[in-house]
C-alpha cells in the first residue's frame, strides 16, 4: 500500500470517523486480501491501528490453480501470521482466529468444506442482477424475474444455477475461502459451534461490540 493510497483512504476514513463522532454509529473496514495487496497488511493494520478503526479481513485467493505459485501461498500465509501476531498484540481485528487459521491451512492444503451459495445464501450485483456466487463465471438473473415455485419453495433458476457450478467446479470450495461464504455454510450446518467458535470470539477479540456500519475496500 503506497503512501499515497493511505494518505486518500486516511481522508475518507477522517470523514467517517468525524461521523461516528459526531452520530454516534461504530465502523469498520473490511480489507479483501488478494495478491495485489497482500504484502501490505502490516502498514495497513498499524495505519487503523494509530486511528481506532477495526478490521475485518476477507481472504480472497485465485479461483484457478496455476495462478497461485509457492511463493504466492509463502506471502498468503506470512500476512496470515502477521494479521494473528497483531490480534494478540491487541489490534483491533474483527475476523475470528478460527476463520484465519483455517485460510492458512487452506490455502495449502486445498481441504473441500461444503458451500452452501445457491441454497444458504445468494449474491445480488449492484444492478439488481442475482447470482449464486460472485466468483465463479455463471450468469446472472435480473431480480424482477426471479419466481419462488409455490408448491415445493424452489428458485429453479438458483437450482440450475446451483447444478452448473456442481457440473463446472465441482470443487471450487478447494480453492476460495471468503469469509461470508464460509461462515454462513459453517452455521448451517454447525449453528452451535458457530456460537462458539465464530461469536464468542468475535466479541473476545473485538472493542467492537455490534457494527451497524461498515465500508469495503
Ligand atoms: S466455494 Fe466460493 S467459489 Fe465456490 S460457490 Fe462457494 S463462494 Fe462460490
Amino acid at each position: 500500500m503506497s503512501k499515497k493510497d493511505i494518505s486518500h483512504l486516511g481522508q475518507k476514513l477522517d470523514f467517517l470517523i468525524e461521523g461516528k463522532n459526531k452520530y454516534g454509529f461504530e465502523i469498520f473496514i473490511s480489507y479483501v486480501l488478494s495478491m495485489e495487496n497482500v504484502d501490505y497488511v502490516e502498514k495497513f493494520l498499524e495505519f487503523m491501528n494509530d486511528k481506532k478503526v477495526p478490521v475485518n479481513f476477507i481472504i480472497k485467493y485465485p479461483i484457478h490453480d496455476e495462478l497461485l505459485t509457492e511463493r504466492d501461498i509463502n506471502r498468503y500465509t506470512k500476512a496470515i501470521d502477521t494479521i494473528l501476531y497483531k490480534m494478540e498484540e491487541g489490534y483491533n481485528v474483527i475476523s475470528t482466529k478460527y476463520y484465519l487459521k483455517f485460510a492458512k491451512r487452506h490455502i495449502r492444503e486445498k481441504n473441500l468444506w461444503k458451500c452452501y451459495a445457491g441454497s444458504a445464501f445468494f449474491v445480488v450485483d449492484i444492478d439488481g442482477k442475482v447470482g449464486i456466487c460472485d466468483r465463479l463465471e455463471l450468469e446472472r438473473m435480473n431480480y424482477l424475474d426471479i419466481t419462488i415455485d409455490k408448491l415445493n419453495g424452489k428458485n429453479f433458476y438458483l437450482v440450475a444455477q446451483k447444478g452448473r457450478q456442481i457440473q463446472e467446479y465441482p470443487d471450487c470450495s478447494k480453492r476460495c475461502l471468503i469469509s461470508c461464504a464460509f461462515e454462513t455454510s459453517y452455521f448451517v450446518e454447525h449453528p452451535l459451534r458457530f456460537v462458539q467458535k465464530f461469536i464468542m470470539d468475535i466479541l473476545k477479540n473485538t472493542k467492537l461490540f455490534r457494527p451497524v456500519q461498515s465500508s469495503i475496500l
